[in-house]
């Protein structure tokens, strides 16, 4: 569906590793398999496999993060998927990624996320604004680069959020959390619980999460991936910002969901590869759809799951039926949940606004 193409749309649950593009992993893997660090030929099996179990897509990723560590690579990974994001036109993305430490080759969580904010310096395709300066907020050293020099060229807004794997620590996680407080100014904008949802306890992670909320960072949680129930309901109990993919919710979690009008990132696609759904037709996005539950289309790992955004729009729009006006505002609902300020969302309202003039 073109329209779905053409539409502005907000991105609010992306992976940076999980969107990386194939043709880069592969190249990746391939000059390491030369090197004789891996087996190219196994890992290619498992890059090109569809339809993976979310043990599988877990494996994949403990994979791509053999390949991915190192900051050049980081970086470039960065400026190759918000250039993809934008040249399906979205307009805001929230990028989340997991601060790496990796002693061998001098990487700290520091300076593995500043290599991400390199990354989104290098842009050259479109008009990347990824620090505060235009939001509103204080003017910071990035209003000198392309970010505000108010260029004709489309235009991006990138937000990070810093994940917290379910394989840490409580002191590694609030160690995230106190880096990305010291990065508010080069646009990370809250905090992601992400990481294989049967390993760890959640109550590891609640200093860490607690100590965000008091310093006014926002949370979004990986919010019932698999049947825990205990889980699930400490999470909304919380009272997170936004969860994300809410696939094995009982009775009892839907009424406190929707009591509490958390908003919800859904990923169509990631859910029915991973099983965690079986089908579209039960899909829980209908209900919430037809509750008027706030919600958000999102791709999860475009490139794990060889989605867009766009992708998932036509998908939900067949699916459910959905016509190409009710998904815009759908789109333009997303303005509501996502982390950035008044600013970005005044300009965000504008672009939506003036999209809605050539909507028929
Ligand atoms: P990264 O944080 O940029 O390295 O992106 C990949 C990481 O995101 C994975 O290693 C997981 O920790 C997390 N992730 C990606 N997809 C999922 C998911 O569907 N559920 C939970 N965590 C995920």
């Amino acid at each position: 569906m073109e329209w779905c193409l053409t539409m502005p749309k907000i991105e609010l649950h992306a992976h940076l590793n999980g969107s990386i593009r194939d043709s880069t992993l592969l190249g990746l893997a391939k000059a390491l398999g030369d090197e004789g660090k891996i087996v190219f030929s196994e890992f290619e099996h498992v890059i090109l496999k569809h339809d993976r179990s979310l043990r599988e897509v877990f494996k994949l990723f403990d994979l791509i993060h053999l390949v991915t560590t190192d900051h050049e690579i980081v970086s470039r990974i960065t400026k190759e998927v918000v250039e993809d994001f934008a040249a399906e036109n979205v307009v805001y993305l929230e990028l989340r990624t997991t601060p790496k430490r990796n002693d061998l080759i001098g990487m700290s969580k520091r300076s593995y996320t500043e290599a991400v904010v390199n990354g989104l310096r290098a842009v050259r395709t479109v008009d990347v604004d990824f620090s505060s300066c235009t939001a509103g907020g204080p003017p910071t050293p990035d209003c000198r680069n392309n970010s505000c020099a108010g260029t004709a060229k489309k235009k991006i807004y990138v937000r990070l959020l810093l994940s917290i794997d379910r394989r840490e620590s409580t002191e590694a996680a609030i160690e995230t959390v106190k880096l990305a407080l010291d990065m508010r100014n080069l646009g990370v904008m809250g905090v992601d619980l992400s990481g294989n949802p049967i390993i760890g306890e959640w109550g590891t992670f609640l200093p860490a999460l607690k100590f965000a909320r008091e310093q006014g960072l926002p949370v979004t949680l990986h919010c019932g991936e698999v049947p825990n129930m205990e889980e699930i309901q400490g999470m909304l109990d919380f009272i997170p910002e936004r969860i994300g993919h809410a696939c094995f919710f009982g009775e009892e979690e839907w009424k406190k969901l929707k009591s509490t009008k958390i908003p919800v990132e859904i990923c169509l696609t990631s859910n029915i590869q991973t099983n965690s759904i079986s089908s579209l037709e039960v899909h829980h996005f209908e209900d919430l759809y037809r509750s008027k539950h706030p919600i958000v289309l999102c791709t999860d790992d475009a490139g794990v799951f060889s989605t867009s955004l766009s992708k998932e729009y036509s998908l939900a729009s067949s699916a459910f039926g959905i016509g190409k006006k009710e998904m815009f505002h759908l789109a333009r609902n997303a303005i509501d949940f996502i982390f950035a300020g008044d600013g970005v969302k005044k300009a965000l309202t504008h672009t939506f606004d003036s999209a809605a003039k050539k909507l028929d």
